[in-house]
């Protein structure tokens, strides 16, 4: 599900077909971020439309519904779902 880290903060909730529910929270969320508009969708990963980070990948067939906070470590701007 993770792409190498390109992101100084993530946080992931998702809801999954089975039934189950999960979240995951990686790195320390920064003090001071910009806010960023929607990630771009390249083949499947989203990606920073700053610097075209690949920021994560979800693998969407398996999860219902989801919800993500991100923030790019390149330039520091946290994305969210829109
Ligand atoms: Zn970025």
């Amino acid at each position: 599900m993770l792409c190498y880290t390109t992101y100084q903060y993530f946080k992931f909730k998702f809801n999954c077909n089975c039934g189950s529910k999960g979240s995951l929270e990686i790195g320390q969320k920064p003090l001071s971020f910009k806010k960023g508009g929607r990630l771009l969708d390249e083949k499947g990963r989203l990606c920073c439309p700053n610097d075209r980070s690949p920021l994560f990948s979800i693998v969407e067939k398996h999860i219902k519904s989801n919800d993500f906070e991100v923030v790019c470590k390149k330039c520091q701007t946290l994305f969210d779902k829109a």
